[in-house]
């Protein structure tokens, strides 16, 4: 933090004359921190991200490395990954690179691919008026605000403008290895504040995800929302309703499968933002007693745990925890209703609750398949006859299906359940051949993984293991 003091007491000298405006705005002209003035060596930059840098800089175009991977750099933090901002344009880009692949409606990038590692390339942004609207040069929104369609290119002045907070409009340049602080972010960094660029209010109607993560880069960095990019927030929480699904479920995964998910089930209920991530669990996530409530931050606590020892946690088991209770009472209904035995009251509600969830976050077969097994296990795991307990060992999410039976258990503080645990725990003991490992197939028999175009945004866990590894 001592460096941040000394780059935030260099930064001020450095800031333009004007002055700065009520909102936070792109300054007239960047600071420009030197190479010896800030602490960034090439040794931090992965070695694919300073191949696209000196390959678009050869070119003739300008190259930059931009956004959380300079302001985690700058806070010593291994940065997840390195984005390169440009003002070569996506055709450019690809004639340059013969390992390119464009991507994207939303935001027409680059995707720079070695092997497992992609570098993601995108053109400066620019404004949206309406006359530079022609050809794929356009943007897009809807009646809300949201932008749909946003391609259109610009200098890097607009780029950073259309930055979400101001800690992310840093560039470092692979021209002179200097850094560009385009709107006072690394003051911010050094106040600890996470602040939007721009209009607070209109800025989360163009993109309602900036409010996640807004409490993402808080709880990660250790930093505070500041005043005005918080206040909107319980106000405009519903606009969530709008984000595709899918998108919240890569959102789900930064937030609760990287380390601070306990810390973010607390800010996202406090800023009422969590309901709008599972609205199946609507209001009694309010109540701290209540067992939705218990088993969310149980497993979240649970989860970063694990993560603390580089421990697996899968997406399945935490989704099968957090649904556990409304699909469980949905069961119960079902029963009453109908009669039907609770195995099969429980596909029913399974089938139904996933439905209902999916209108928010949608979860994708490789996991929801598996979370069923955990539920259904529920049910399997209550026979505890010889012969049936050994081959229940040998079942693929046995291990998840088993620690989640001790989650409910510690969550409801309920005697039989707690009992049954145990008997699991101490008939694993006697049968230790018989449990399968991670609950998955035996590394010779697992098929390569099939990863899609968006592997490297896919977060976590995403494309990893399929059981709650112990
Ligand atoms: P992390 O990689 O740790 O999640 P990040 O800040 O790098 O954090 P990315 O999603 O990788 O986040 O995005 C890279 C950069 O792109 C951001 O730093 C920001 O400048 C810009 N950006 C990303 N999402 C948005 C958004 N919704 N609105 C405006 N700018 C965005
Ligand atoms: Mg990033």
């Amino acid at each position: 933090m001592a460096i941040i003091k000394q780059l935030a007491k260099f930064a001020k000298k450095m800031l333009p004359a004007k002055s700065v405006s009520a909102v936070a705005e792109v300054l007239p002209e960047p600071i420009k921190i030197p190479r010896s003035k800030h602490p960034i060596s090439r040794n931090d930059i992965s070695e694919n991200a300073l191949k696209v840098l000196y390959r678009l800089h050869k070119g003739g175009f300008e190259a930059y490395l931009v956004g959380g991977c300079v302001r985690d750099l700058l806070l010593g933090v291994v940065p997840k990954d390195f984005d390169v901002a440009t003002n070569a344009s996506p055709e450019q880009i690809r004639s340059l690179f013969r390992n390119c692949r464009l991507i994207g409606r939303r935001f027409r990038l680059a995707h720079i691919v070695y092997g497992r590692d992609i570098i993601e390339v995108a053109t400066f942004r620019g404004h949206h008026s309406d006359e530079s609207d022609s050809g794929q040069n356009i943007s897009k929104q809807n009646e809300d605000g949201m932008l749909v369609r946003d391609n259109v290119y610009g200098t890097i002045e607009e780029d950073a403008q259309r930055r979400d907070f101001t800690i992310n409009a840093l560039y470092y340049s692979i021209a002179d290895f200097a850094i560009y602080d385009f709107a006072n972010g690394i003051a911010d960094l050094e106040q600890g504040l996470v602040r939007l660029l721009g209009d607070p209010e209109q800025r989360y109607r163009e993109d309602p995800v900036r409010m996640l993560r807004a409490v993402r880069f808080a709880t990660k960095l250790g930093l505070r929302i500041e005043q005005k990019t918080e206040e909107p927030i319980k106000r405009l929480s519903g606009l969530l309703d709008n984000i595709p699904p899918a998108r919240l479920f890569e959102e789900f995964l930064k937030l609760f499968l990287a380390n601070r998910a306990q810390a973010n089930f607390e800010r996202l209920t406090e800023l009422n933002l969590f309901q709008y991530l599972f609205p199946v669990l609507k209001a009694p996530l309010k109540q701290h007693d209540s067992l939705e409530y218990r088993i969310a931050n149980q497993v979240f606590a649970d989860t970063d745990q694990r993560l603390g020892i580089d421990k697996g946690v899968n997406p399945a088991y935490l989704f099968a925890a957090l649904l556990w209770y409304p699909m469980s009472a949905r069961a119960d209904e079902i029963v009453q209703e109908s009669g039907l035995p609770i195995y099969d009251a429980m596909q029913i509600a399974a089938a139904d609750t996933l439905s209902r969830q999916s209108r928010s976050i949608s979860i994708p077969k490789r996991f929801s398949i598996p979370m069923r097994d955990i539920w259904l296990l529920q049910l399997r795991l209550q026979q505890t006859h010889p012969r049936r307990a050994l081959r229940l060992l040998s079942h693929p999410k046995f291990r998840a299906g088993y620690d989640f039976l001790l989650l409910r258990g510690k969550v409801e503080n309920n005697k039989e359940l707690i009992e049954l645990g145990k008997f699991w725990t101490d008939y694993q003991k006697q049968n230790p051949n018989e449990v399968q490992a991670t609950g998955t197939k035996p590394k010779s028999a697992r098929r390569p993984r099939k990863r899609g175009p968006n592997r490297r945004k896919s977060g976590p866990s995403a494309g990893g293991s399929t059981g709650n590894n112990g």
